[in-house]
């Protein structure tokens, strides 16, 4: 069973429409401390002396008390509370829609306002409860340039970038909705991990590849990881990249978050027609960039991402072919199933297949968990993160305008 909250309902809308970012006012959030020093000294409202310190303030308040608003901000003046509510805005985005799966699973669908003389922008972003864990699931770009032929969002044009405040904004807004800062309740209900944080992951596996974003990406994932703010752990951040090479040796570098590589294939011609990026960044210099990350250990191994396709990619060959290429790498192995979407010519393998191809390589040494599917009664799985759009954008006039707007609808 679904359970849908239908925030397109005029009412509710409403309400969250008071809380959106006005377009006009640029938003703290996604700073760096240093830029947010910086933007208030500018606007005129905080003297250089005392940069440091106030940007200090706010950055408790955002990341660590998860406040939206200034008035909620108390050790300061009402004075400058009223000055900053002027020039700036630290809050959340339009939230167009929540869908609950009766697993627990919830997936939002954010609006995001227009960038320059672009139109507004929608994402999703899912959220993950298991036993001790919760994982968010974040996009890093709206569509996707790049074409991989088994995945959804691959279908779908590169619409733009997501910004460091948007990709981050995706985090706050799901721990306000799940009541995971200090002072907040947890919503009635809710499935959450028992002890400890709701959002205790992030994985960057929504919309896009994030390397073709790495700037917004690598401030996003610091900020999250700020000892003094969101803190969470780098070992608790994922960032999946379908094989951007010139970029990976930089991911271990300047952000130190754990790496994920979509793989799906163990040799050039079947990847070239699954990963088409692999035509520019063939297996050899893959493996070769794998072998270099920064910090690699058997504590802090390399994921590998292997969808399973029947007929495709699935035969115990394959499965041999997958445990030769990664020799000597620290390897987590990860299969996924497929999930299909309306107009795929591929199928899920065999459950049966799944399992022997599992077993060989976990003979082999690997722990090679299959990944549950999740929330599929809401569509909330990988590469499906465009479906439900599409479903809704029929029954949302809002949601539809944006779609055409942002070139990729037929409807
Ligand atoms: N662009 C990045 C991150 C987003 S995709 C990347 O490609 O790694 C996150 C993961 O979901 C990737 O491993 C991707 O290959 C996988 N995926 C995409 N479509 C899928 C589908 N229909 N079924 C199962 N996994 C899929
Ligand atoms: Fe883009 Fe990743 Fe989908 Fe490939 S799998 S099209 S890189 S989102």
């Amino acid at each position: 069973m679904t359970l849908s909250f239908d925030l397109t309902a005029e009412g509710a809308r409403d309400a969250l429409r008071a809380r959106a970012v006005p377009a006009e006012k640029p938003s703290l959030i996604g700073l760096t401390r240093a830029e947010l020093g910086e933007a208030l000294v500018a606007s005129g409202i905080v003297p250089e002396r005392q940069a440091k310190m106030r940007a200090q303030q706010l950055w408790h308040w955002m990341y660590v008390r998860g406040v939206s608003d200034f008035a909620g901000m108390f050790n300061i003046s009402k004075d400058l509370r009223a000055e900053l509510y002027k020039h700036f805005t630290v809050a959340r985005p339009e939230i167009v829609e929540e869908q609950i799966s009766a697993d627990g699973t919830r997936k939002w669908l954010f609006r995001f306002p227009p960038r320059g003389a672009g139109r507004p922008v929608e994402i999703e972003t899912v959220y993950i409860p298991e036993e001790g864990r919760g994982t968010l699931c974040i996009s890093s770009q709206v569509g996707c340039t790049l074409t991989c032929s088994f995945c959804h969002t691959g279908t779908q044009k590169l619409v733009r970038n997501l910004t460091a405040e948007e990709i981050l904004a995706q985090l706050l807004t799901a721990r306000d909705r799940l009541g995971d800062f200090p002072d907040r309740d947890t919503p009635d209900g809710a499935i959450v991990p028992a002890e400890g944080r709701k959002v205790s992951n992030i994985v960057m596996m929504g919309m896009g590849e994030p390397l073709y974003n790495f700037e917004a990406v690598k401030k996003a994932l610091l900020i999250a990881s700020d000892g003094d703010g969101l803190s969470l752990s780098k070992r608790r951040i994922t960032l999946s990249t379908s094989g951007v090479v010139p970029e990976i040796f930089r991911t271990g570098e300047e952000i130190g978050v754990m790496l994920a590589i979509s793989l799906h294939a163990t040799n050039d011609d079947l990847r070239d027609l699954l990963v088409p990026i692999n035509k520019k960044y063939p297996l050899k210099e893959l493996i070769a960039a794998c072998r270099a990350y920064p910090g690699l250990s058997n504590a802090k191994r390399i994921t590998f991402e292997y969808v399973m396709l029947k007929d495709v990619n699935d035969s115990i060959e394959d499965a041999k072919g997958l445990i030769k290429l990664l020799k000597g790498i620290p390897a987590k192995i990860n299969l996924i199933p497929f999930n299909p979407w309306p107009g795929t010519n591929y199928q899920c393998s065999d459950w049966e297949t799944i399992e022997k191809f599992a077993d060989y390589i976990n003979n082999a040494g690997y722990a090679s968990p299959i990944r549950t599917p999740r929330g599929r009664d809401i569509l909330a799985a990988c590469g499906q993160l465009k479906s439900e759009s599409e479903r809704m954008r029929k029954v949302d006039r809002l949601a539809l305008e944006a779609m055409m707007i942002a070139g990729h609808g037929e409807a």
